[in-house]
């Protein structure tokens, strides 16, 4: 993936994220503060305004950009998070005019780790994480068995949806959602949530 393709998944996230907006802020409504769609559209909807400017960047920098507006635009807890993963993304490909799949796991264990370091938080906590782990090892072991990307990505997706569903199965131990303790049960997590459509775009495109 060159800098145009990256440039193009980004605007087709920004736009799921916006036609997604209500539903991800419902479901952050049921156990959060009911701002998770809000917090996401308004920051990628500032990306979105800076793509036109990092055409002549390598991926990494335009990740890096990304990441960095994140932080600063959004509010709410997964902005810093989202924004830490993209950063950690972009450096760890630093130096390369177009991304493998190779790439790409590397920079996702990357973005995970510090997501983790930033967040003070774990798999099983009913986070992103819980959908982001699980999507990383799937499309390592497809990857490593097949070499195929559209199969690494499918597994990614998979494992990502299923991770959404063991959210619906546990208490919030992080975020706001831990407030509500043993009665976030039966909910799924709205950062879970984002982060599969996030990934099934970035499927789409390879
Ligand atoms: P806020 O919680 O500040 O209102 P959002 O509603 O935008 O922010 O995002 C909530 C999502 O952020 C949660 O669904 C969860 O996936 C994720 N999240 C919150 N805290 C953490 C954390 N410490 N580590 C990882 N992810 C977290
Ligand atoms: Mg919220």
């Amino acid at each position: 993936m060159n800098t145009e393709q990256l440039i193009a998944v980004i605007h087709q996230i920004a736009e799921k994220i916006e036609a997604e907006k209500a539903f991800l802020t419902e479901l952050d409504n049921v156990i959060g503060d009911g701002d998770h769609g809000i917090n996401l559209a308004r920051g990628f909807g500032e990306v979105e305004k800076k793509l036109d400017s990092l055409k002549d960047k390598e991926p990494g920098d335009v990740l890096k950009s990304v990441g960095m507006t994140l932080v600063s635009t959004v509010g709410g807890a997964s902005g810093p998070l989202y924004g830490t993963g993209f950063m950690k993304l972009g450096g760890a490909v630093r130096g390369k005019d177009s991304l493998t799949v190779p790439d790409f796991l590397a920079g996702f264990q990357q973005a995970i780790e510090g997501i983790m370091q930033r967040g003070r938080s774990t798999k099983g906590e009913k986070t992103m994480l819980d959908a982001m782990i699980p999507a990383k090892e799937a499309m390592e072991s497809t990857w490593n068995a097949t070499q195929d990307p559209k199969a690494a990505f499918a597994a990614g997706i998979a494992a990502a949806k299923e991770g959404v569903a063991f959210t619906k199965t546990i208490a919030a131990t992080k975020g706001r959602a831990s407030y509500l303790g043993e009665r976030s049960i039966g909910h799924q997590d709205p950062g879970a949530t984002s982060f599969t459509m996030l990934l099934e775009i970035v499927g789409g495109a390879v």
